[in-house]
């Protein structure tokens, strides 16, 4: 900005007269408004929450820069209602929200709303540092039977019981139980809700330690050595280690050096492994507080949480995707764990990779960031092999056993029983007599992907989406896994009339049911997202399974990643083949992932592990250099791919979305970007290829239709540059009767 007032030498910068605010809209700019009222005491400067008159409303903005003069006359320059703040907000978590902003083409009033607890968008004072206690209204309720229908409900009064002054609901989540039991006694009027403010002596002191470190081998201590070397400055480490080769052993030692350094460290862990088994983990070797971000925090807490970060009361900070927004007043390391996994990032919205900008802030902080995983993402992988990275490696396992290979078992022509095959289902009898458990995979809930007619050929259809319905046996109904319309199940063919409906292939449900026929005697435990609607309903589950008995195990990816099952000797892959074909470039990275990640839970404490993978093509190559010389064999073998392909991680791609509920409306706004893009592009078309459009895969869902338009680029800097042309132009140009976004680095071309 030409006039900014940035004033010369070291005098005081004159009072502004204008304050530009970054306002929670979807338009890309800042709005100018007057200060108003008492200056706070260090002047007006940027990071100061403010309230702002908006159209008819009142909203709470971010002062971003501070100026002399504006474009508009000042009689349609109003002022500011309030200011919130006499601090501004941490400067590098500014600066992170201006580049998260940038990068993706975001209105920066979003991003900064998207990356605040909840009160403080909504204008709360920043120290809130209050939390809630939860104390029974009379001791003797324990023995109440009004909660004879509501388990969970008295157990937690028993809980509640044992602590006289009551309990904070940190300690009571972290013993598995909810809001729902706590609403449920709330509403009973058996307990009583306390607020109360945190003393500031609530941080920690003294030993680090609550357990010792476990000795290393040799390969950890090797990566726990570089790490230490680059403890005070950017340094950003892939460790490359097999399932169980102790990753998060190496995590909790460097995080042990970073936090006697009087730093803090955060940890990124995927939606699927924030568990109270990773924390545990975590809680138990440190005597420092260890925070986590989860979707179950109220909003109080989630402030108390982010409070603690940013005043650095909180060593050691946990959570998904979003805590990368988490300001931090002493950075030590930044460590993402599963770096590959899809969850962290974020598919609507503000659509950011909160690995990519975990590197980012590290990078600005200038901090060692660690990324974890058995099967690293193309990108970090590509980064490592050309020394961006230094690749750390951990190739055994402290265990015994070595992870199971992967044992490729051909599916065609054999007759299937609930989707598994006669040797298979030998192989898991054998199993279950060795005292194990068996852990059948399969990544579709529900019964049956669809229901067929026998007569005429007629398959169940959603009404809304291209695609098939989904039948459920628990209850009986038809539904659209993509638009959650539902049916219920039809008694006779709609087309033909005839009764000879049949469900086509196995769903969870359906592989339980014939699980709990083949094997009367041994108990079956689903787990999908059906199952376990409710999270306690999840952790009982897990509790019941690591008690050891055999058992069977079926489950979808939620069973897959991350949990640690010490008693599974045996996993079943019900089918290898979805991701093989798929025309997404990233199916087969994401599939062998997958495959490999089920394939670790196998075999990982004292007993070997098998896995069998079921397929109707076992001589696939990829499939099979898989099976026989493991992920990293592919993953070098699909960069190679990419590269000829020009595809990530060789070239960067923008995936510009429209939809709209008239096919043409969408159509036509795809084709008039695609026009505008090439034109304004002109000669540099060698350097940005603009591709479309075309129509998504799945065109129509939920009513609408969906086109892409897709940009690529070698280099970012000129993709970036279209991207924000681009963006403009939509935003000038798109009728109301079409959305759009844009996909800086998209994960799926869906
Ligand atoms: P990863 O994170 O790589 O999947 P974990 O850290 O969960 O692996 O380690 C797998 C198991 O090995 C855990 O039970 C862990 O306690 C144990 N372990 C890790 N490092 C060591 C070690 N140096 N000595 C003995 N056991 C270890
Ligand atoms: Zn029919
Ligand atoms: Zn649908």
């Amino acid at each position: 900005m030409a006039d900014s007032s940035t004033a010369p030498g070291n005098a005081a910068p004159p009072a502004p007269r204008i304050l530009r605010i970054a306002v929670p809209t979807p338009l890309r700019r800042l709005f100018d408004y007057r200060p108003a009222g008492q200056p706070p005491v260090g002047g007006w400067r940027p990071g100061l929450r403010v309230k702002i008159p908006f159209g008819r409303r009142y909203l709470v903005g971010i002062v971003m820069e501070c100026a002399m003069q504006s474009e508009l006359p000042a009689s349609q320059l109003k002022p500011i209602t309030e200011r919130l703040d006499d601090e501004p907000l941490p400067a590098d978590w500014l600066w992170l929200c201006q580049f998260t902003a940038r990068y993706y083409q975001h209105s920066l009033g979003d991003t900064l709303h998207h990356a605040l607890p909840g009160p403080l968008r909504q204008g709360r004072p920043l120290e809130a540092r209050i939390r809630e206690r939860w104390q029974l209204n009379h001791p003797e309720t324990a023995a109440l039977d009004v909660l004879s229908r509501a388990p969970r409900q008295r157990e937690l009064v028993q809980l509640l019981a044992q602590h006289r002054h009551g309990m904070i609901t940190s300690a009571i989540t972290a013993q598995g139980y909810g809001r729902a039991q706590l609403q449920g006694l709330l509403d009973k009027s058996l307990v009583t809700r306390v607020s109360e403010p945190l003393t500031a002596s609530e941080g920690w002191s003294g030993a680090l330690l609550a357990e010792p470190a476990l000795p290393l081998n040799r390969e950890q201590a090797t990566a726990l050595s570089a790490l230490h070397e680059g403890l005070d400055r950017f340094h950003p480490c892939l460790l490359h280690g097999v399932t169980g080769s102790g990753k998060t052993e190496v995590y909790l030692q460097l995080i042990e050096a970073v936090l006697g350094q009087g730093r803090q460290a955060l940890v990124l862990v995927p939606e699927i492994g924030l568990t109270p088994q990773t924390l545990s983990r975590f809680r138990k070797r440190f005597r420092a507080p260890v925070v986590a971000l989860h979707s179950g925090l109220t909003d109080l807490e989630r402030l108390d949480a982010w409070e603690a970060a940013r005043s650095g009361r909180a060593p050691i900070i946990i959570g998904t995707r979003s805590a990368i927004f988490t300001p931090l007043a002493r950075p030590g390391v930044i460590i993402v764990d599963e770096e590959h996994d899809g969850s962290f990032k974020q598919q609507d919205g503000l659509r950011y990779h909160a690995r990519d900008l975990a590197m980012a802030r590290a990078h600005r902080e200038g901090v060692p960031i660690l990324l974890g995983s058995a099967t690293p993402s193309l990108e970090s992988l590509a980064q490592a092999r050309g020394g961006r990275y230094r690749h750390l490696r951990l190739t055994q396992r402290p265990s015994r056993h070595a992870p199971a290979k992967l044992e490729l078992v051909d599916l065609r022509g054999r007759p299937r029983q609930g989707g598994l095959i006669p040797p298979v289902i030998d192989a898991i009898r054998q199993a279950l007599k060795a005292e194990g458990q068996v852990l059948v995979f399969i990544n579709r809930r529900g019964f049956s992907p669809s229901l067929a007619c026998h007569q005429c050929g007629w398959i169940a259809e959603c009404r809304h989406c291209d695609s098939r319905m989904t039948l459920h046996r628990q209850p009986p109904r038809l539904v659209c896994h993509h638009c959650e319309h539902q049916t219920p199940q039809p008694d006779a063919c709609p087309s033909c009339g005839s009764a000879d409906l049949r469900p086509l292939g196995a769903g969870t449900e359906r592989s339980e049911e014939t699980l709990a026929t083949l094997f009367p005697d041994t108990p079956v435990y689903r787990i999908d997202r059906d199952s376990t609607r409710r999270k306690e309903a999840f952790d009982q589950l897990l509790t019941e399974i690591r008690r050891g008995e055999p058992s069977l195990l079926v489950g979808t990816q939620m069973l897959a990643k991350g949990h640690h099952l010490p008693h599974v000797t045996l996993v079943v892959v019900v089918n290898a083949d979805a991701g093989l074909y798929a025309s997404d470039f990233r199916a087969l990275e994401q599939s062998a992932q997958l495959l490999v990640q089920v394939a670790g839970r196998s075999g990982r404490a004292d007993r070997a592990g098998r896995v069998l993978v079921q397929t109707l093509h076992p001589d696939d190559p990829n499939l099979r250099l898989l099976a026989d010389s493991g992920y990293d064999a592919l993953a070098y073998q699909m960069l190679e791919e990419r590269r000829l392909a020009g595809l990530p991680p060789y070239r960067y791609l923008a995936l510009a979305r429209f939809e709209a509920t008239r096919e043409e409306d969408a159509r036509q706004a795809a084709e008039a970007a695609g026009d505008a893009a090439r034109q304004w592009l002109g000669e540099r078309q060698s350097a940005v290829h603009c591709l479309g459009p075309v129509p998504a895969p799945m065109e129509r869902r939920q009513n609408r239709y969906h086109v892409q338009l897709m940009l690529s680029a070698e280099k970012r800097s000129a993709l970036h540059e279209a991207s924000a042309w681009l963006v403009g132009w939509m935003e000038s140009a798109a009728s109301r009767r079409v959305r759009w976004s844009l996909d800086i680095d998209p994960m799926t071309l869906s």
